[in-house]
Parts: structure tokens; C-alpha cells; sequence
């Protein structure tokens, strides 16, 4: 998946545009940059990748997020359905607005199962984000048909997804909002940087002036221009932007190697009894940033994560034993472990998630093995690294 495994010319000739006018200021200094608008000029390359009308680029996936919630009028006590299943970014995300992340169970997709969205629906319940982990998606036909009869917001955690798609519709774009990230091991990165992308011309205003102050962006002197309402920072460097926009240019061809080292790692296994894939829903297509693969039981995944890293099969993760990425782990959320106090009504709601079990998504992520795939491999590195799988996996059958 990381983008920046292929770093070079493209990359640094981006950025020494923005060094050599000194502007590293998305906004303003019209006269300084040489016409040089990285940040716009990423924008307007993302609008065409991802099939969207509007996208509004921001400091990172977590601020994507944020702000794509913020926008959409996502506030105080709403709560917000989300996986058990996630980077602990969507619930920080959550919760810096006041609102409360509802966490519910996932299915053999890796992200919600529509029957516990619709289960956990109240009348306080404002959105519900899917997250399309390690590159692939849930069942988005199933939650947006949900999200339209309970008239909710449906947003999009693409961050892990960029490339994937949905009946030919790149993830992101299908939901109200979609939101990226370009940290520094997503498949295309900026160093730090994400984006919130939208088809509702409302949203992407209210994302434009929200990332920077409540700034209303009209005229060319920034301080003449007014606030419509309250905002915050979460604005992305023109360095940043620069980085982007060399590695957006490149996406075609880091999502077809991804696609070929993938295909030839699944092949390899996909004989083994005992050994079955995550769901990818009618109509989906993977980006192929991770090969993941289901064991019988969490035994066998156990045992499997352990023979991968005594044969050096690297970047392989069992997310059930990961502190990152999956409920069980999350300790400081289900303890309330904050530096500052928060509302009663949050503190009264991850408290409940100490009683709370999440046994269906047990059954999965325990025996879920989940192998990033690389940019840098060769094909021979590709092939000695699936028969050290199909190895490892068939020991521990
Ligand atoms: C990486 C990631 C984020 C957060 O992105 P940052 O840019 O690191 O803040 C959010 N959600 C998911 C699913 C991610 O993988």
C-alpha cells in the first residue's frame, strides 16, 4: 500500500517548485508563488480520480473526518455509528466534535454489518460511516438503502481504500461524504494530509471555510474576509500538497502492481483447506492493498502469525492481538482515559462499551490474517514470499 516506497524525481521536483517561491501557504501570497497552487492544483486532480465534484483537502485523514462530520451539521450528543473494526482515528474523530461514536459489529466484509446498524439506530443517531478497510468495502448497497429509510448521513472512511470501487464508483465518492487520508503508509501519500470529498456543494463550502478558521476564501486579502461561522485549523501545506500531487499522478500504477503482487499471493494460497477470503460485495472491486484471508479458528490464526514472522513473511497483521486497529484493545477509550473532561452523555457511553461483547466480530477478526501488499517487491521476492506462506499455513493447519 505505501506510496512512499515509490518516492523520487516526480516527488522532489514538486516540492522544490514550492521552495523556490517560498509560499508554503496554501491560501494567499498570490504574488509571491510564481503560479504555483499545489493544494489547488491537488484538489482539482482529485476531483477527477475520485469522480466527485468537490474535494477540500485537509492536514490529515483524521481532520478529514472531523471535518467532513462538521460540515454535514454533526455535533454534540449525535451519535455516530461506526465499525469495531477501524483505526482509532475514526473515534477520535468522533468525539473532538462531542459526538458519540456507536460501535457495532462487523461481518465477513471487515466493516459493519447492516443488521447491527440497524439495531443500534436511535432517535439521537445523526450518520453512519463505513470504514472500507485494507482496501476493500462493506455491503454499501445494504447501508445506503438503511441510511436513506432512517434519513441519515452516510459518510465513507475510504482512507485505506483509495483505488477501490463500487459498481465502476471509486470508494468514497458512493456516500454523502468520503474521506481520505495521505498519512505516510497509505497508498498515495503527502507526508501528512487527507480529504474530505463530497457531491453536495453545501458540505464542500462548509469544509472549505470550517479547515481554515470559518475563512469565507472570497476576495484576495485574507484579512478582509469575513467568518460565516465558527471554524478551526486543519488547513494542508503547499509542501505537503506538493508531494500529493506527484503521487496522485501515479496512483494508476501503484494500484496495478498492487494488483498483480496481489493476485499472485492469493493464488498461491487459495487451495489450502482451510483457508477462505474476506467478502468483497457483488459489484466490488478491491484496491488491493492487503491480502486478507479468514483461518478456521483463532487457534490457527495464532499459530499462523507466529510461523509468518519465524519465516519471515513480514507485514502481516492478526488484528484480534493489535492495539490499533480493533475493540479489544482499545483500553483508554473503554476507561475514558482523557487529559480533559468530557460530557456526561460520552462518559455514560463508552462506559457501556465495558459490558459490552462484540462476539461476531470476534469470530471474524480472530481469525482474520491481513497481509499489507507492497509496492517495492520484485516478482521474485512476490513468489519466494508465497510459497514461505503456503509453508507456514499448512504447518499450522
Ligand atoms: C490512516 C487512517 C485514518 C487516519 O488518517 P491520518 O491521516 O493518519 O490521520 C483514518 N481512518 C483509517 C481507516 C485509516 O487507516
Amino acid at each position: 500500500m505505501p506510496g512512499f516506497e515509490l518516492f523520487g524525481d516526480l516527488e522532489r521536483k514538486e516540492v522544490n517548485d514550492v521552495l523556490d517561491n517560498g509560499v508554503l501557504m496554501r491560501y494567499g501570497f498570490d504574488g509571491m508563488r510564481n503560479g504555483h497552487w499545489k493544494a489547488k492544483a491537488l484538489e482539482a486532480e482529485l476531483v477527477k480520480t475520485f469522480k466527485t465534484n468537490h474535494v477540500q483537502l485537509v492536514s490529515s485523514g483524521t481532520a478529514a473526518v472531523s471535518v467532513a462530520l462538521a460540515s454535514a451539521g454533526v455535533g454534540a450528543g449525535d451519535e455516530v455509528i461506526m465499525p469495531s473494526f477501524t483505526f482509532v482515528a475514526s473515534f477520535e474523530a468522533i468525539l473532538m466534535l462531542g459526538a458519540i461514536p456507536v460501535i457495532v459489529d462487523i461481518d465477513d466484509t471487515l466493516t459493519l454489518d447492516p443488521k447491527a446498524v440497524e439495531a443500534a439506530i436511535t432517535t439521537k443517531t445523526k450518520a453512519v460511516m463505513v470504514v472500507q478497510m485494507c482496501g476493500s468495502m462493506g455491503d454499501l448497497n445494504a447501508l445506503q438503502e438503511i441510511c436513506t429509510k432512517h434519513k441519515l448521513l452516510f459518510i465513507e472512511d475510504a482512507c485505506q481504500a483509495i483505488g477501490g470501487t463500487y459498481n465502476g464508483q471509486p470508494l468514497g465518492s458512493i456516500g454523502d461524504l468520503g474521506c481520505f487520508s495521505f498519512d505516510f503508509v497509505k497508498t498515495i501519500t503527502c507526508g501528512e494530509g487527507g480529504a474530505v470529498i463530497t457531491n453536495n456543494k453545501d458540505y464542500y463550502t462548509n469544509a472549505d471555510h470550517y479547515s481554515d478558521h470559518g475563512h469565507d476564501h472570497v476576495g484576495n486579502d485574507r484579512g478582509a474576509e469575513s467568518h460565516p461561522f465558527l471554524g478551526y485549523n486543519f488547513r494542508i501545506s503547499e509542501l505537503n500538497a506538493a508531494v500529493g500531487l506527484a503521487q496522485v499522478k501515479r496512483l494508476p500504477e501503484f494500484i496495478a502492481i498492487q494488483k498483480k503482487n496481489y493476485g499472485i499471493l492469493r493464488q498461491a494460497i487459495q487451495n489450502i483447506e482451510g483457508v477462505t477470503f474476506r467478502k468483497v460485495p457483488e459489484g466490488g472491486e478491491e484496491s488491493y492493498a492487503f491480502l486478507n484471508f479468514f483461518l478456521p479458528d483463532l487457534e490457527v490464526a495464532r499459530k499462523v502469525s507466529t510461523a509468518f514472522k519465524d519465516s519471515g513473511v513480514d507485514v502481516c497483521f492478526h488484528y484480534y492481538d493489535n492495539n490499533w486497529h480493533y475493540i479489544r484493545k482499545w483500553d483508554h477509550l473503554k476507561n475514558t482515559k482523557s487529559l480533559f473532561p468530557l460530557s456526561s452523555e460520552i462518559e455514560q457511553a463508552l462506559a457501556n462499551l465495558q459490558n459490552k461483547s462484540f462476539e461476531q466480530s470476534d469470530h471474524f477478526i480472530g481469525r482474520n490474517i491481513s497481509c499489507l501488499i507492497k509496492l517495492s517487491w520484485t516478482e521474485e521476492e512476490v513468489k519466494e514470499r508465497a510459497s514461505k506462506m503456503v509453508k507456514a499455513i499448512k504447518s499450522s493447519l
